[in-house]
């Protein structure tokens, strides 16, 4: 095996035999599969599209299955050997497909030479094993090749787990899908240096796009995000621990578990659920339980109660952890041995029934904390703030904001951010969405004449309210350029959809972020040059010295 796809990844250069993160061997190269199969998927896909026909039939699949692929999301090997089975059959519907549309319009058979990815085929699932050894990431031999191929692919993983979230709602762009197979296909091409940087830019203006349309989607059905004390103590009921991004569970799990006698409680990135208007009229949803995705296997020990994982993160469970009777996953996320929820049929519900009942056999959760966190501040709420804001800013009361968006991670370093939060002078508002202000929201930071010094915006998804704010500021302010903003931005990344996050930043035009704990392992030496040469990327570097110096405005 070899995955450099994380922030964890071992050495910061690759996992070559079990993933830090806990990923065998086995299901990393079912993985690589899986890529290598939707690769041959959009080879057709993008050909059928050059004829001026569309064929939007494997668009939920393709999203789906780069999903499945980020970290932490799915430890079933079954589920990715469906997965391969499933996309080869695709791929040659596809290719069928675009043969006779090719035949019909030019009168002659298609002859030109194809990828591997688009004609390797296999009549049973024996032979995956042994094929995926042979396509992973390693299989382009040029560092600097593979390193423009992965962060495309890498930033397209998180794309389309946006997308995905965006299209349960009913909220789908064909230009975000028809980009994710363009930029599929051209891995199997050679193409210029030139050419790759292009794409990963796109892919950076896709991903804008695909947290934009996820926006729309979750504030149409939900309402807008707005300023709420979360409660983090415990009920006396026995509850339901809910985490992942997926509202739309939220939504039918609340509704579900409505008079039943069990409570909701959210976990990790779940917490901004408790913004939105729509969720509060449950009178069992109680609020948040619990810290970062890397706590759980504490804190789902002690939460007593099922646990439903709607995405990722899950870890891998310990060999003493007691709760895998009381974990159940849904969606793209699998893991061995837990009950898995199957999809809603179309216009249906998931089917909650099973857990609330295990809810009504499981104590209520034991208390690890008390109090409220404050969230809430997404575009239209900060925006709503405006006038308080820009005062603010005019009269020096608030001197900078500082972006620390992004992920949060076991890795000891990231104390890092909590001390950054700690140290930045008080007159600075702290902007965040992701895991990454576990590491910060629960200090007593204050507030400037009302605003908290902690605005969180949501989700790791909601960087784009982050991106909303700043551009109306621009406006605001008369600025021409986004990077005369007081603005400085200090992002932490983890996984996949933070490194389309990042792509939107620079996509935007970006400068000067600061990026950590470790620069990813996936750019090669000469890919850095280039972001910082265009980009002015930087790695974090000691608490003081960067304070210092985001303060002065570098
Ligand atoms: S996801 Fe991260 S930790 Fe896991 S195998 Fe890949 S690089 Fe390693
Ligand atoms: S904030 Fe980062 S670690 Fe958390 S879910 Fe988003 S991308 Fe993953």
């Amino acid at each position: 095996m070899f995955c450099f796809q994380c922030q964890e990844t071992a050495k910061n250069t690759g996992c070559t035999v079990k993933g830090v993160c806990g990923k065998p061997e086995e299901t990393a190269n079912l993985q690589d599969l899986l890529i290598f199969v939707l690769k041959g998927i959009s080879v057709y896909g993008e050909k059928l599209k050059e004829l001026g026909s569309s064929d939007r039939i494997n668009d939920d699949f393709v999203a789906q299955s780069l999903f499945a692929t980020i970290t932490n999301a799915n430890w079933d090997d079954s589920r990715f050997i469906a997965m391969v089975t499933d996309g080869l059959k695709r791929r040659d519907a596809i290719r069928d497909r675009f043969l006779a549309a090719f035949k019909a319009k030019n009168n002659k058979d298609f002859d030109e030479a194809l990828p591997d990815a688009a004609t390797w085929t296999a009549t049973d699932t024996t032979v995956y094993a042994e094929k995926a050894k042979e396509v992973g990431v390693l299989s382009t031999k040029n560092e600097d090749v593979r390193s423009l191929r992965e962060l495309l692919i890498i930033g397209l993983k998180g794309a389309a787990a946006y997308a995905d979230h965006a299209a349960i709602l009913g909220f789908q762009k064909d230009n975000i899908n028809d980009f994710i197979m363009e930029a599929l296909a051209s891995t199997t091409k050679d193409l210029s240096v030139d050419e790759m940087i292009a794409l990963v830019m796109k892919a950076g203006e896709i991903s804008v796009n695909a947290m934009a349309l996820l926006d729309e989607a979750n504030t149409t059905a939900y309402g807008n995000p707005e300023i709420t004390e979360v409660n983090i103590g415990v009920g006396t009921k026995p509850g339901i621990l809910i985490t992942g991004h997926d509202l739309k569970d939220m939504e039918e799990l609340l509704k579900q578990t409505e008079g039943t006698g069990v409570d909701v409680y959210t976990h990790g990135e779940m917490l901004p659920a408790n913004y939105y208007p729509s969720f509060k009229k449950y009178g069992n949803f109680i609020g948040n339980y619990g810290g970062s995705w890397w706590k759980q296997k504490t804190e789902f020990e002690s939460f007593n109660g099922p646990i439903l994982l709607t995405t990722n993160c899950l870890v891998p469970l310990k060999k003493d952890s007691t709760y895998l009777d009381r974990l159940y996953t849904t969606g793209v996320v699998g893991y061995e041995n837990a009950v898995h929820i199957a999809d809603r049929s179309e216009g249906g519900a998931k089917d909650f029934s099973a857990i609330i009942e295990k809810a009504k056999t499981c104590a209520s959760p034991t208390e690890i904390e008390t109090g409220t966190i404050v969230g809430g501040f997404a575009h239209n709420q900060v925006l709503a703030l405006a006038d308080k804001v820009v005062e603010a800013v005019k009269s020096g009361a608030i001197k900078r904001f500082v972006v620390m968006a992004g992920c949060d991670g076991r890795q000891k370093g990231r104390s890092y951010y909590t001390e950054v939060a700690e140290n930045l002078p008080k007159d600075t508002v702290i902007l965040t969405a992701g895991c990454a202000k576990f590491r910060y929201n629960k200090l007593n930071l204050g507030d400037i004449g009302g605003i908290p010094r902690v605005l969180d915006a949501g989700q790791c998804n909601d960087s784009y309210s982050l991106a909303v704010i700043a551009l109306k500021l621009k406006e605001v302010f008369g600025l021409e350029d986004i990077n005369d903003l007081p603005i400085s931005y200090d992002i932490a990344w983890y996984e996949q959809k933070a490194v389309a996050v990042l792509l939107a930043l620079l996509f935007l035009g970006v400068k000067g972020i600061r990026l950590g704990p470790t620069l990813p392992a996936f750019l090669s030496p000469n890919v850095v040059k280039v972001l910082v040469e265009k980009f002015d990327i930087k790695p974090i570097g000691t608490v003081e010295r960067d304070v210092e110096a985001m303060m002065a405005g570098k």
